[in-house]
Formats: structure tokens, C-alpha cells, sequence
């Protein structure tokens, strides 16, 4: 009898021992009890989302966890990005992040996010040049969420191996793109238009004046980074015989899960921020389990902690996490396959992504669980899993779920 999974990713889980907690990860620190109640009954391992001494990104690691191999796939998380503000793709099509910024009349950086402008002003300004035709290559710009946007190039012969025009840093003029290839050389050569028409769109329009009239820095001009090329994908239903659906409030999430072919929720009071409702993802969870085979719950602010340096932060969203998961396995009463990890560690005392392993729990009734009492990285490393690489997880979960076929007679 096949089973469902559910899939809780934590974001930046992973850790380190932190002074302030009395030499604990938040994971030691946080009271779990509810995912105590089944951790001795449950299979433990440490988790190299990537490879060993490698340190992930969000997007590569989510697309390993989900059995595919970013290096056959993955150019750069713009393609991602558009997909998750609902810009449909064509394999080939060509896409940036980008920032709405500030710059003086030598194109200077003032401020590299325009004073954190956002909607509905984003949406205003995006409305003044929605499309171009530049090179026979049709362009597609869109507000993101916050500051951010995206411009999709889409025409033949694009290649994604393009500088970035952010400069990084204020104080210094936008970039120039530069392509590295010949295909890329045109791809970047239309940026740049692009980029000056932005400009110049931008710098006289009303959205403009009337920031600038309330003492708030112009949003006039785009700075794009993370350009990657739209990929060909095999749809989540055929490389796993599964459904897919997520619950997933980050933008660059919710387009993985999108390429993918994957269902995403994102329901009320979800957010991609330290005040997100993770009961609210809980609920939204059991429903989507009802009719879902694979289920993949992604939960932000545990890396939005880790970056900010927040031991206290990161052991209360581990509390709620762990209050969300007593939620879905009191309500969900079928028999399931469960699983909680991380993308990457983002220590609280690193402020970054690093390479240690994230801690994995693998939970189902009948399960030779490793008698591990409480779920973190330091028990984790002494579970029956020992260490894997992020790419075995599915087939792993599938396994358990009785959906692999017998290999041999
Ligand atoms: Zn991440
Ligand atoms: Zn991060």
C-alpha cells in the first residue's frame, strides 16, 4: 500500500553551537515536544543537501531535495524568480532578478533597493514599460515582491552567461552586462537597452515626482543579477509517479515548485517573514495531503534568522514549527511518510550559508527508529542514516513509501 509524504524543509536549519544558548544550536535549545513524541521512533541522518564541503543556495538545494540534480539544470535563479510571480517561461527564455534602485545623473547607485519602495508603487512603475521589443527578442518586465523585479528575454538564440549590472554596492555606476559567450553577447546587449529605457522611463514619471516630493529616494533605474536560462525539466508526476503540491510563501520557491509542475499554496497570513502564520501552513498542508501525494512544506524565517544573527528568533520558529507539526499529525489520520530538514545550515553566528550537513528525521509507523530522543544536528549525526547526499532523499522517501519498484527479481 503506497503512502503520502510530507516533506517539511526548514530553511537554513542547519547550525552551530551558539554562546548565547549555552553552547547549543537553537535545534539543542528549542523545546520540541512534539517532534520528541516520535524522534525515538523515527530514522535520524546528517544531510549534504549538495555535496560535502559545498555551500548551497536556496534554489539548488530545494531542486536537489527534489531529486533533481542542479547541475544539469540550473543556470541561475531568475528563471525561478519569474516562474514564482506567475510569468509563464518557455524553455530558452532568458530571466534577471532585479532590484528597483536610485541613481544620480551619471548613473551612480544611491540606493541599491529605492528606499525599500514597494506595492502598489512597483506596480505603477512596471505598468509604464510592461514590454519592449529590442533586437527581435521580446522583454518582459514585472514588480516582485518588495523592491525586486524581473525581466524575461525571450527570442532565439539567448544565452543566460551574463554579468550582472547591480555593482553591488552604492557609490558606484551600473554595470554594464557583458556577455560571455556569442549568444550571451546580444542577451546582455539587450539588457542594456532594456536598462536604459527603465531609465529613462522611469526617471520622468509621476510615481517619481511624487516620491520625491515626499522626501523619498526616485525609483529610477533597475539593477539585474542571477541571470539563468529557462530549463527543460521531466514534470515532478513523471520522474516521481507522485502529485505535487506545496505550501511556500518565498517568491523563489514558490517558482522551483512551479517549474516543477508542482501545486502552490499560499495561504492566509503565510508570509515569507518571521511573522508568518505557520498554523495557517499547517492547515493548508492537511488539505493539500487530502488530494496530494508529495507534499513539501517550506518554511523561510529559520535562514532569515540564522542571516540576522538571532539565536532567540531561530529557537522560537523551531517552537513554532515543531506546534505546526502537533497540528498536521493530530488532523492528518492516514498513514504517511514524514520527514523534516533543512536547505543548508545558516549558523546564527555565521550571518551566512554554510556547509555544514542539515539534520534529517525520517518518520513513519513500522519504522526501525534509532531510539534518538530529541530531533538536532549533533543527535542527528549519530542516527542509523549516518550521512547522504541531498539527491538520495527522494528516492529514500519513495522507499519507505512503498513507490520504488523492486530492483532484481
Ligand atoms: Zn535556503
Ligand atoms: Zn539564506
Amino acid at each position: 500500500m503506497t503512502k503520502k509524504i510530507l516533506l517539511v524543509i526548514c530553511d537554513g536549519l542547519g547550525d552551530r553551537p551558539v554562546p548565547e544558548l549555552g553552547g547549543k544550536t537553537p535545534l539543542q535549545a528549542a523545546r520540541t515536544p512534539n517532534i520528541d513524541g516520535f524522534a525515538a521512533k523515527s530514522m535520524h541522518g546528517l544531510l549534504y543537501t549538495i555535496a560535502p564541503g559545498i555551500t548551497p543556495g536556496s534554489d539548488t538545494s530545494h531542486l536537489s531535495l527534489l531529486g533533481y540534480d542542479p547541475g544539469g539544470i540550473y543556470t541561475g535563479r531568475g528563471p525561478f524568480e519569474a516562474a514564482g510571480i506567475g510569468i509563464s517561461m518557455n524553455p530558452g527564455d532568458v530571466a534577471f532578478r532585479c532590484n528597483f534602485a536610485t541613481v544620480d545623473g551619471r548613473r551612480i547607485v544611491v540606493d541599491r533597493r529605492a528606499g525599500r519602495i514597494g506595492e502598489p508603487e512597483t506596480g505603477r512603475l512596471s505598468s509604464l514599460l510592461p514590454s519592449a521589443v529590442i533586437d527581435g527578442a521580446n522583454v518582459t518586465f514585472r514588480e516582485s515582491t518588495e523592491h525586486r523585479c524581473v525581466v524575461v528575454i525571450r527570442g532565439k538564440g539567448l544565452g543566460s552567461n551574463v554579468t550582472d549590472t547591480d555593482p553591488g554596492v552604492t557609490g558606484k555606476e551600473i554595470l554594464k552586462a557583458r556577455g560571455l559567450d556569442d549568444s550571451s553577447a546580444r542577451t546582455a546587449e539587450i539588457l542594456n537597452q532594456f536598462t536604459d529605457m527603465a531609465i529613462k522611463t522611469f526617471s520622468g514619471s509621476e510615481v517619481n515626482r511624487d516620491r520625491v516630493s515626499r522626501g523619498l529616494p526616485a525609483a529610477n533605474a533597475i539593477l539585474a543579477r542571477g541571470g539563468g536560462i529557462f530549463p527543460h525539466v521531466e514534470n515532478f508526476l513523471k520522474k516521481h509517479g507522485m502529485t505535487f503540491g506545496a505550501v511556500a510563501a518565498e517568491g523563489l520557491i514558490i517558482g522551483i515548485c512551479r517549474v516543477l509542475g508542482g501545486e502552490v499554496v499560499t495561504p492566509p497570513g503565510a508570509t515569507a517573514n518571521m511573522n508568518t502564520d505557520l498554523l495557517s501552513k499547517g492547515r493548508a498542508a492537511v488539505e493539500l495531503l487530502g488530494r496530494k501525494d508529495f507534499v513539501l512544506i517550506h518554511v523561510k524565517p529559520t535562514d532569515i534568522a540564522g542571516h540576522d544573527g538571532n539565536s532567540g528568533g531561530k529557537v522560537d520558529i523551531i517552537q513554532r514549527v515543531d506546534e505546526m507539526i502537533g497540528e498536521i499529525m493530530s488532523s492528518f489520520k492516514e498513514e504517511l511518510v514524514f520527514a523534516i530538514t533543512g536547505d543548508h545550515s545558516t549558523p546564527v553566528t555565521a550571518k551566512e550559508h554554510t556547509c555544514d550537513p542539515v539534520p534529517l528525521l525520517i518518520y513513519s509507523r513500522h519504522l526501525r527508529g534509532d531510539g534518538i530522543a530529541h530531533f538536532d544536528e549533533i543527535s542527528a549525526g549519530r542516527g542509523s542514516l549516518s550521512s547522504m547526499r541531498g539527491l538520495e532523499l527522494m528516492t529514500l522517501l519513495k522507499g519507505y513509501a512503498d513507490r520504488n519498484e523492486k530492483y532484481g527479481a
